[in-house]
């Protein structure tokens, strides 16, 4: 909607070794299309260990998908064993980096600062976040789903300036619905894309709020991603398990067919 490309993205999470990843992308590559990539934008977000094999791969056939990956240093560089930073990323030419998935929050203790530092981290490096918030099932039965998500958006984004935060992506994830088979309504997903770009309105200004991206995820499939991507406010999809078969994943960055 409003002139918004769609932005659909796979999120991988810990599946497919490099090699596995060379074949999954060359199985997109040779589906897709120009028609496709002139609709959305594609992208796959892939563990660390397969990027340079997919970096080889979308720059040697100048393939219109853009990669990046599912996590982010807070810090630049130093003692931080086992961390990966923005400038590795940025050498690779990673376009997105997920940001504090339900899956780091819940596993990794990602709390809203260390979120709003990696936030920082990204934009320092040119990488461009894709923003991951939403609600558990309790806040959701208690109906606080909106002003959870926006205190998350309030957290991400402080001291972040419009210039930076013009280009974010937002993915509206309700924890209930990743894995879980159990799909939010479209009218769910709408309620709280709509009022996160209510909140970029107040926090920045209605045109860059207009501008921005923002992704519903949470078992997104071929067979509900239509109704889903009908929503005024929903701008694409972050899809995790459906991601994972290449044909799936086809259908649903078709999902206009
Ligand atoms: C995700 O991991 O971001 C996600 C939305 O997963 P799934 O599509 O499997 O629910």
């Amino acid at each position: 909607a409003h002139g918004r490309t769609p932005l659909m993205a796979g999120n991988w999470k810990m599946n497919l070794n490099h090699l596995e990843a060379i074949a999954h992308v060359q199985k997109l590559a040779f589906a897709l299309s120009d028609k496709d990539y002139d609709a959305v934008e594609v992208a796959v977000l892939v563990p660390f260990t397969d990027l340079r094999s997919v970096q080889t791969l979308v720059d040697g056939d100048k393939l219109r998908i853009a990669y990046g990956a599912q996590d982010v240093s807070a810090h630049d560089n130093g003692a931080y064993t086992g961390e990966i930073s923005g400038s590795m990323l940025a050498k690779l030419k990673c376009t997105y980096v997920a940001i504090g998935h339900s899956e780091r929050r819940q596993y990794h203790g990602e709390d809203e600062e260390i979120v709003n530092a990696k936030v920082k981290a990204a934009y320092q490096h040119g990488l461009t976040p894709i923003l991951c918030v939403g609600e558990g099932l309790d806040v959701r039965k208690a109906g606080n789903q909106v002003a959870h998500t926006l205190a998350q958006v309030d957290g991400a984004l402080k001291d972040i300036p419009a210039e930076q935060a013009a280009s974010i992506v937002i993915a509206y994830e309700p924890v209930w619905a990743i894995g879980t088979g159990e799909v939010a309504t479209p009218e769910d997903a709408q309620e709280v894309c709509g009022a996160i770009r209510g909140r970029l309105a107040e926090l920045y200004s209605r045109e860059l709020a207009d501008g921005v991206r923002i992704q519903y995820g949470g078992s997104v499939k071929s067979g509900n991603v239509a109704a889903i991507m009908a929503q005024p406010d929903v701008d694409g999809a972050l899809v995790g398990g459906a991601a994972l078969d290449a044909d799936e994943f086809v259908k649903i960055v078709r999902f206009r067919d």
